[in-house]
């Protein structure tokens, strides 16, 4: 009896006492990750859902109701996350994990680390972020309501482009070109102090500037990328200039000047951003009678990824009031996956629709539901982008178009203009997205510097553009990103080069045959392949070790180089 009730009093005594000694004695950390995780599930995961929903509805609807609603879902989302004890609590949660003599589950760990992400996005100083985003959309606004003037006219940004795009007289295109960049001088002022208190912002946080905190909020280090963008350069840009003379030529005959007299205006885009149009080649014509959907859905079913699901919960048509652009949205990464698009049958919506699908298959419908919440998602917006892009390019593909049932009425010149066309367009964005990199970067490192100098020296450079003599002018503020999309640009090219190196291994590993001649259609060990080396690890590898888990090497240059060599 005696015994007993020892024993008794003993278990009792062990098991409220031996937890609470041990407490005291040595934290648990990974005890606390899963405290916090669940918390952050609890709180956040519907604050995440409210916003997927809300923003779909505004940009289905475009009512001022449903943008309020969005804008008070972010509002919700963005007060949740910016919680100052909660983001002190999970940074010594995450710092008692990394001192760890035995490391904690690999999982557990990386959930901590893509949440001090997420919560230290939201932790720049209230008064701060406040004047920022006054800022911001002030520019934003003085730049949608600025409308060049050429002649007394005004002109809508389309017309300026169309204008650039059709008319051969120099000194007309001229001024258009010049209007389109009087935008500058209005923003410059306001950009200046964006960039200033961007920076200010991100000191408080304790680095050194703002476009080195966006690249660490991407798990990036400005040297890394630094170092792709100087590879990248090496590797192409001797064919870009050898492009470029070719170009120069056809430009200085349609426009009867010498070469060495061509100007930025006759290059047929404000930027030099994309190739001129080649050849009379009509792409829109293959199109004009294809059921652009049917041809999504077949294609998709062949490679094994099937998408019909998802174009069931899509906005796909034109409406009043909807967003004309296109996006895909994993709206609760439980498989509810949506695609707004406004499709009318032409090679930019056949294009857009492959790119959009793209983004479905790699998302939460393709995610195995084990993966935990937190780590559900894509490894980082470069690895969507580039599976979209993958997928995107197959519509100037002769032979994919044959094998899907098109007709192309000379199926030789259309692959030619196809390919090249494709080949131009990769140089010379290449090209455009080092002279963005590198502004970007020396523009928050320094923006007291000569910034109008800054950037022709950069657009001479990497683009082979020559400067207007005698233009000294704050070109770079008429790019709306530089202000809308900060330090974000560079995604845009390290997703083309995620692209070819993956379309290099599948053409090496799945298809057995050389990239050039690699097509998926019909060929579900395709999707295989990007389930299990792509979407399986959600986010549970950040960015560049899913790059070598699923090619075999750290992201390079070498696959985009080599696809740009010649023809
Ligand atoms: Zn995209």
């Amino acid at each position: 009896m005696k015994v007993t009730l020892l024993y008794a009093l003993c278990l009792l005594g062990c098991g409220l006492l031996l937890p609470c000694l041990a407490q005291a004695m040595e934290p648990d950390p990974a005890a606390d990750a899963r405290r916090f995780i669940a918390a952050h599930e609890a709180d956040v995961r519907p604050l995440e859902k409210a916003m997927g929903l809300a923003w779909w509805n505004a940009n289905v609807t475009g009512k001022d109701a449903d943008f309020k609603a969005k804008e008070d879902a972010q509002n919700q989302l963005d007060a949740a996350l910016a919680q100052p004890e909660k983001f002190a609590k999970l940074k010594s949660i995450r710092q008692a994990l990394s001192r760890l003599s035995k490391p904690a589950d690999p999982l557990l760990v990386r959930q901590i680390d893509v949440l001090y992400l997420q919560y230290l996005e939201k932790q720049v100083d209230p008064a701060l972020l406040q004047q920022m985003s006054a800022k911001g959309n002030a520019i934003e606004k003085a730049f949608n309501q600025y409308r060049a003037k050429v002649n007394g006219q005004e002109m809508t940004d389309s017309q300026v482009r169309q204008a650039l795009k059709d008319s051969k007289d120099s000194k007309y295109l001229q001024a258009v070109w010049e209007a389109s960049k009087a935008v500058g001088p209005v923003l410059e002022s306001d950009l200046k102090a964006i960039v200033k208190l961007r920076n200010e912002a991100a000191r408080k946080l304790g680095y050194r500037d703002y476009h080195v905190l966006q690249l660490t909020l991407g798990e990036q280090k400005q040297e890394d990328v630094l170092k792709l963008f100087d590879e990248l350069d090496r590797l192409t840009h001797p064919a870009f200039l050898r492009m470029k003379a070719e170009i120069d030529a056809q430009l200085a005959a349609r426009f009867g000047v010498p070469v060495a007299d061509l100007k930025p205006w006759h290059y047929q885009d404000p930027f030099f951003q994309e190739a001129p149009p080649i050849g009379d080649i009509d792409f829109d014509a293959v199109f004009a009678k294809a059921d652009i959907l049917a041809l999504c859905k077949k294609f998709y079913t062949g490679i094994g990824l099937p998408i019909e699901d998802v174009l069931a919960r899509s906005d796909l048509y034109e409406k009043p009031g909807k967003s004309p652009h296109a996006f895909c949205t994993d709206i609760d990464r439980e498989g509810d996956v949506r695609v707004l698009a406004n499709i009318v049958p032409n090679e930019y919506w056949m294009n857009t629709m492959l790119h959009e699908l793209g983004h479905s298959v790699y998302s939460s419908k393709n995610i195995p539901s084990a993966m935990p919440y937190v780590l559900r998602s894509e490894a980082h917006t470069l690895c969507t982008e580039g599976i979209a892009m993958m997928m995107q390019v197959f519509a100037h593909n002769a032979a994919w178009l044959t094998k899907m049932g098109l007709p192309v009425a000379d199926p030789k010149a259309f692959a030619a203009a196809g390919a090249h066309l494709e080949r131009h367009n990769l140089l010379i964005f290449a090209a455009w997205c080092q002279v963005m990199f590198r502004f970007e970067k020396e523009l928050y490192a320094n923006p007291d510097q000569d910034l109008n100098k800054l950037w022709w020296d950069l657009v001479e450079r990497y683009q082979g553009l020559k400067r207007p003599a005698g233009r000294n002018a704050p070109d770079y503020a008429s790019k709306i990103h530089i202000v809308s999309a900060p330090a974000y640009y560079h995604n845009y090219q390290l997703g083309q080069l995620f692209a070819s190196q993956l379309h290099h291994a599948i053409a090496r590993e799945v298809l057995h045959t050389e990239p050039a001649q690699a097509l998926y259609n019909d060929h579900p060990e395709v999707g295989q392949f990007l389930r299990e080396k792509v979407f399986a690890p959600g986010r549970s590898l950040p960015w560049n070790a899913l790059t070598k888990f699923a090619t075999g090497a750290d992201l390079n240059a070498k696959a985009f180089a080599a696809d740009l060599a010649g023809e």
